[in-house]
């Protein structure tokens, strides 16, 4: 177990590692944010901070010297320069899942081994294989790169036959997965926190709206087709959880159909569907994830109020600060980036509604 007093290193300098770093100076640790990004908004809130490459390997080896255990925030991240780190400092999650989830052959591989139902799929490597993949599994289909994806980036909709001589090149011309579209009547996530004593928590099941591939609303308790399906796709997420011996918080996102949960994709760490546990939860996942990986005991992932919405403000919505301010029982957080660039998540609001 990390004493209260330890410093935690946190890989990554977005809103990610800014709300883990709050939550972890609320229990009394430090914060050291790696990040190669100057203007971080993680490391405004934390006691160090390294601003170098992933691929700095003096930086890194002096970052993993002088925490007490190491996480991270993000997943597009250069395992292979950040393994000597394990020699160094124990780091949760294992970088094991990390190299799972940032690559989509791998992910989907792992599901089908788990006998976890998915979208078809073909791994794409050119044009030819883009051809031969829309022969069998047809249109309409979605292209993604194996790699670096995030917020609907790096993706092509095949819906036409036509589209198939443009989508090879509109994603960058490499590796890639095509997917069968999956009909759907929700989008939903599971995020659960595990210890590593093998223990789980998890959160209510949050629906989430995409608004141009970026999650805009997340609402809890679920209702309708997601409450019948939170149960099995829970299921799901612990046996992932387990499989990997994952440590901290993890979330599975899924398509929720006719035949019910379809897993989409996962992410072993905080994610932005899980912002409303902040305000609507006993225990927040950045709290849990906190505890989880110093050794703490978890905390109650219950939620708090009847129903609890997480609205994103994405770029410009933030400027509506004053007037979100000004509703009562809305809280309103924003993560301190300077330049509120299109498609930029500049903060959220939580809304929580109790019944008297
Ligand atoms: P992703 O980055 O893979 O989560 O994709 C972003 C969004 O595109 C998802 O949240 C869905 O709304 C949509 N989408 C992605 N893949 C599929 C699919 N195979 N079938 C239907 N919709 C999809």
């Amino acid at each position: 177990m990390l004493k209260p007093g330890s410093t935690i290193g946190i890989i990554g300098g977005g809103q990610l590692g800014r709300m883990l770093a709050m939550a972890a100076a609320q229990l009394g640790y430090r914060c050291h944010i790696y990040a190669p990004e100057a203007d971080s908004v993680a490391a405004e809130v934390s006691a160090d901070f390294t601003c170098a490459a992933y691929e700095d390997a003096a930086s890194l080896a002096r970052f993993g010297e002088s925490v007490d255990v190491v996480t991270y925030e993000f997943e597009n991240l250069p395992v292979a320069h950040l393994a000597p780190l394990v020699g160094l400092v124990p780091v949760h999650p294992f970088f094991t899942i990390l190299e799972i989830a940032q690559d989509r052959l791998k992910e989907k591989s792992f599901m089908a081994d788990l006998g976890v139902a998915t979208a078809p799929w073909r791994a794409v490597d050119d044009q030819a294989g883009l051809e031969a993949a829309v022969a069998e599994i047809g249109a309409p289909a979605i292209l993604k790169t194996r790699f670096f994806g995030y917020d609907g980036k790096g993706q092509a909709r095949i819906l036409a036959p036509g589209d198939v001589a443009t989508a090879f090149d509109a994603i960058g011309a490499q590796p890639a997965i095509l997917e069968g579209f999956v009909p759907f009547d929700a989008e939903f996530s599971v995020l659960l926190c595990r210890s590593a004593a093998g223990e789980s928590v998890f959160w209510d099941a949050a629906t989430n709206v995409h608004r141009d591939g970026i999650l805009a609303i997340s609402t809890v308790p679920p209702e309708g087709i997601v409450a019948a399906q939170a149960g099995e796709a829970r299921a799901i997420a612990r046996r992932v959880a387990d499989a990997l011996d994952h440590v901290g918080v993890l979330t599975l996102e899924f398509f929720a159909g006719a035949d019910g949960p379809v897993f989409n994709e996962m992410a072993p760490r905080v994610h932005n569907s899980g912002h409303w546990t902040i305000e609507g939860a006993a225990t927040s996942q950045f709290e849990n994830h906190i505890r989880a990986v110093c050794g703490l005991p978890l905390g109650d992932p219950a939620r708090i109020g009847a129903r609890v919405t997480m609205d994103n403000l994405i770029g410009a919505e933030a400027d509506d600060w004053a007037a979100i301010l000004a509703e009562p029982g809305a809280h309103l957080h924003l993560y301190g980036k300077d330049e509120a660039r299109p498609g930029r998540k500049m903060g959220h609001v939580t809304r929580l509604v109790t019944v008297a």
